[in-house]
């Protein structure tokens, strides 16, 4: 048995107009990236669509993923997944879209110009920050707990989809 294996949060959005299938879809992707393991999916959120109402909700999820791919090689492969996903609805359904954001890498603080970790906008996001809590309730960000953040965020519309 070697060292564990570094543990990743990965933020996963889509407001396409099959939002849904496209986060699943993106869960199984990450399920076969090499040198990895999906350890906890959360459930699905959906938020409503700041601006025009006559656009598909949001829906996000967060996943952990237990990886031996460097920070910089597994953003590489989140940015590759991004790219599928947006030639496959180019051709069949219209634009985009599918975001993947490396959140945490164990407890790495990174600050390079592909990289920034954890992800700048996480500590104010109530759609990253909730399905965080639900797979990884006991988890400190920043040297503070999860529960203290989400106290800080508004719940920002967001609903937690029931399990399919
Ligand atoms: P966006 O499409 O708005 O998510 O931005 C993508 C850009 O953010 C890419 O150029 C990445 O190199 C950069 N980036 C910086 N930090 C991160 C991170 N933690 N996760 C994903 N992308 C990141």
């Amino acid at each position: 048995m070697g060292a564990p294996s570094p543990l990743a949060y990965i933020g996963l959005g889509s407001n396409l107009e099959s939002p849904i299938e496209q986060v699943r879809e993106a869960l199984t992707e990450l399920a076969r990236l090499p040198l990895s393991r999906l350890v906890a999916a959360s459930s699905l959120y959906a938020s409503r669509p700041v601006g025009p109402q006559d656009q598909p909700d949001f829906i996000n999820a967060v996943a952990a993923l237990e990886t031996r791919l460097s920070p910089l090689a597994l953003l590489d492969q989140l940015q590759a997944l991004e790219q599928q996903h947006r030639r496959r609805r180019q051709r069949h359904w219209g634009p985009r879209t599918l975001d993947l954001d490396l959140l945490l890498y164990a407890n790495d603080h990174i600050n390079s110009p592909r990289l920034r970790v954890p992800h700048p906008q996480m500590t104010a996001r109530a759609f990253v920050l909730l399905p965080l809590a639900e797979i990884a309730p006991s988890l400190d960000l920043l040297q503070q707990p999860l529960s203290i953040w989400l106290e800080r965020v508004e719940n920002q519309g967001l609903e937690r989809l029931p399990n399919a």
